[in-house]
């Protein structure tokens, strides 16, 4: 009887793509684990709550505007062409669509944010790491994409 090999396809696909499609894939799951991150859920039966139970609400890093979820962006305070802090989990933060377009990421808004977030130190530890380089392999991007994917499984 012949024996049926059994290949997981799907890691075999993963290895054949590049780097820049794996940044691709990485991008939204990234920026999706940020935004749950950066939000709550309304819970139902609070007195004077008048936001709709079960719906995810946060805060702008930048403007402190509270907003839903579908309002706020993953905006970066170091932006992300600068590759060293692309996926920095400090310097990536709910953000409003105004704040992260038209404002051009309000950045003293956003500095005033990190520190009262995280701490004052964070926005100078940000920007003396901005040149810093970094050069994504392809393990180490799809090692990336197995970790948030499991974060945003642990917070759906
Ligand atoms: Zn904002």
């Amino acid at each position: 009887m012949a024996k049926i090999v059994l290949t997981d396809t799907s890691k075999t696909r993963q290895k054949q793509l590049t780097v820049a499609q794996l940044h691709k894939r990485l991008t939204p799951i990234f920026n999706h684990w940020v935004r749950l991150r950066d939000t709550y859920i309304i819970k139902p039966f609070v007195l004077g709550e008048t936001r709709e139970p079960g719906t995810r609400w946060g805060i702008c890093i930048s403007c402190n505007r509270e907003l839903p979820y579908e309002q706020l962006q993953a905006g970066h305070f170091v932006p992300a062409h600068f590759y060293y802090l692309k996926y920095d989990e400090l310097n990536v933060n709910a953000q409003c669509q105004q704040c992260n377009g038209y404002r051009k990421s309000n950045p003293w808004g956003y500095m005033l944010g990190l520190a009262e977030k995280y701490d004052k130190s964070v926005p100078y530890e940000l920007a003396t790491r901005m040149h810093w380089k970094k050069q994504y392999a392809v393990s180490g991007l799809l090692e990336m994409i197995d970790i948030y994917k499991g974060k945003v499984g642990e917070m759906e």
